[in-house]
């Protein structure tokens, strides 16, 4: 064993740089919050190639007086805590005194720094975590510090940076969330000498999402605000129908702080069940206000993950959050008609809204130039799927904002339509299965419409108002049915099928149906063991076509085997997804206009707006837009 040494402090501040400075994205991070600190309202942050070479951070903060310029570069140097005391509630980004120690140790620093009312300001440098050299100089209010050649000195950490592209954007993500947790400063990104983006600082949550994330995200979110106590979320969720494939637009804030929080993840998941498509991730941005005292900070090296003392009051209040902005956004019937039909689409109109003249060829439009050319200008030709788009929805600056790509979200979910090859054998259905779904309907919350009749046996038309309401018939009767099989208190009723089905199961699938025997059971179906791995249907749930049976059951299988359906609620409610499915009136089956009616009445009441995947039943032409396309209006 060697003979112990006691490290000297560059070397313990090249260590702990370790812990707190990663990369040059941890950088920003730090010198943003000691910007955010200082009370700035204005920070501009710029850097070069991926960073390392180059970081600058510029705020109209506090500034430091000359005497504290140099000592905050030394290890534990912090203005924000006194004593063990003030860490029980820390209501300041910072408070461990290591960011510019560390920081400092592995580059080349130049901080210029200035008090409001000081005379001159004071700069100082440093190299390797060494004051180099330190003085008065002439500067504006407030601080800005430049972090070059990070790592230098230490090469091993610097061989661990990814290409300048990768680095630059995760400086740019890092900026971003810092600036996304504080709307009420002004940021602006500098990167390579061009503008990445700049946040307002009006304090507003809603212009902050706007000018960070973008229109196009900012589009599908909805509001959401609640408080129990001292307890605050406030900020936005998006609609079920602009479903993410990943869950990068997740944001959450704690106390103005950007934080990971599987807690604060699965309480907004969660309250998307059975509205949102599997395998898509709703986008949010939550902002939790609570006493410091409430959430300890220090649980991590990088404080993006926090510790709250009440776990359960935080996961309900932002459950219920969204729960009730989801709710808000169904409740259309209170509403006059032209605005809730309208809003029964509003993410849908964000991607016709953005469709460009060529998508919107594509989609089997012809697109005038102008006015002249249009003797000129192609038939119409037959729309390809979906039969029906809207032009141009209304937006506040429309003209501006049709030159964007389809978002993500439209390509990747075609309104597919199920059942559609279904064989004729089973066109006609009873009409009781309609009006079963229908029964809470209250008849004085519909607006008055005039039912047009039904396209392609798939779209049923309405006039309501001003507007045009396209409802795809086979999702919105599955909605009516999956809201009416959930709500069944008693075993869903069965029938015995004449002749009983033979199915053939994989290796695994007796234990599964061990498991969920007598789940099925209650929702309607009779399995039995019928050898090794063969096994007959002998009842199934009376909503369900015989023909549909066996599909059924398949189905069901194909869901329990994914691992979609983890417990036994999750496992109840994709069963009934299939049911529910299958016992839909499908695309390209005869409907009654009684069934029709039914079928508008469940969506005008506001009751049916998604499918049970997430797909949207419904969409909306306005006069504006009919206007539009046929150049009434420009
Ligand atoms: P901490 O933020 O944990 O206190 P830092 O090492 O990040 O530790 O900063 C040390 C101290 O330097 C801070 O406590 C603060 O007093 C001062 N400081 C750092 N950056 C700024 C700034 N932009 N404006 C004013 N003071 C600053
Ligand atoms: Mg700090």
């Amino acid at each position: 064993m060697a003979v112990i040494n006691i490290l000297s402090p560059h070397v313990a501040d090249m260590i702990a740089a370790g812990e707190v400075v990663e990369r040059p994205a941890s950088v920003i991070k730090e010198l943003m919050e000691n910007a955010f600190d200082a009370g700035a309202k204005n920070i501009t942050v710029e850097l070069r190639g991926g960073g390392a070479t180059y970081i600058r951070v510029t705020d109209d903060g506090c500034g430091m007086a000359p005497e504290d310029a140099g000592i905050a570069f030394l290890r534990h140097a912090t203005s924000k805590l006194q004593d063990e005391k003030g860490l029980e509630s820390i209501h300041t980004m910072g408070f461990r005194g290591e960011a510019l120690a560390a920081i400092s140790a592995v580059s080349h620093v130049e901080l210029s720094t200035r008090r409001k009312g000081d005379e001159s300001g004071t700069f100082v440098t440093l190299t390797a975590g060494e004051i180099q050299d330190m003085g008065p100089t002439g500067c504006p209010e407030g601080t800005t510090m430049v972090v070059k050649d990070l790592f230098y000195n230490t090469p091993a950490r610097l061989k661990f940076l990814k290409s300048d592209r990768a680095e630059a954007s995760a400086c740019v993500q890092t900026a971003l969330r810092c600036a996304l947790g504080r709307p009420e400063v002004s940021v602006r990104l500098i990167r390579d000498g061009k503008e990445e983006f700049f946040s307002p600082g009006d304090g507003r949550q809603d212009s902050c999402v706007y000018t960070l994330l973008g229109r196009e995200l900012a589009s599908t979110l909805l509001q959401c605000k609640a408080a129990d106590g001292g307890l605050r979320v406030s900020g936005f969720v998006s609609s079920p129908s602009a479903g993410r494939g990943n869950r990068a637009a997740q944001y959450f804030f704690c106390n103005g702080r950007f934080i990971r929080s599987a807690l604060l993840q699965a309480a907004v998941e969660q309250a998307y069940k059975n509205t949102l498509l599997t395998g898509r991730f709703p986008a949010c941005v939550l902002y939790l206000d609570m006493g410091y005292g409430s959430v300890d900070v220090n649980v991590h090296p990088a404080k993006t993950e926090v510790k709250f003392s009440f776990e359960k009051q935080v996961f309900d209040l932002v459950y219920n959050a969204v729960r009730l902005s989801l709710e808000q956004e169904n409740r259309t019937a209170e509403v006059v008609p032209s605005a809730s039909t309208r809003k029964l689409i509003e993410p849908k109109a964000d991607f016709y809204r953005s469709m460009s003249a060529e998508s919107f060829r594509a989609n089997g439009y012809a697109v005038e130039k102008s006015r002249g050319a249009a003797a000129s200008a192609p038939e119409p030709v037959r729309p390809a799927a979906p039969a029906f788009q809207s032009p141009g929805f209304r937006s506040p600056e429309p003209e501006k904002q049709t030159r964007m790509d389809l978002p993500p979200a439209a390509k990747a979910e075609p309104i597919s339509v199920k059942g559609a090859e279904t064989s004729p054998l089973f066109t006609r259905i009873p009409e009781k299965s309609v009006e079963n779904s229908v029964q809470n309907v209250e008849t004085t919350q519909i607006p008055s419409y005039r039912l047009l009749g039904e396209a392609m046996k798939t779209y049923i038309i309405l006039e309501v108002g001003e507007e045009l309401l396209l409802i795809d018939k086979h999702a919105a009767h599955e909605r009516m049915n999956f809201d009416r099989l959930k709500a069944l208190d008693r075993s869903i009723m069965s029938q015995t099928l004449l002749a009983p089905l033979p199915l053939h199961l994989g290796p695994g699938d007796a234990e599964l149906l061990e498991q969920n025997g007598q789940l099925l059971q209650e929702l309607g179906f009779e399995i039995e063991v019928f050898g090794e791995e063969d096994y007959v249907i002998r009842a199934v749930p009376a909503d369900i076509d015989s023909g549909d049976a066996l599909a059924a059951v398949e189905e069901i299988f194909e869901k329990l085997r994914s691992g979609k359906a983890p417990d036994a609620q999750s496992a109840r409610d994709e069963i009934l997804h299939t049911v529910a499915c299958k016992a839909a009136i499908k695309a390209g089956w005869d409907t009654s206009d009684a069934e029709r009616r039914r079928i508008a009445e469940a969506v005008l009441s506001g009751q049916v707006k998604y499918c049970p995947h997430g797909r949207p039943v419904s969409a909306v032409l306005s006069r504006r837009d009919l206007d539009k396309m046929f150049k009434r209006i420009v």
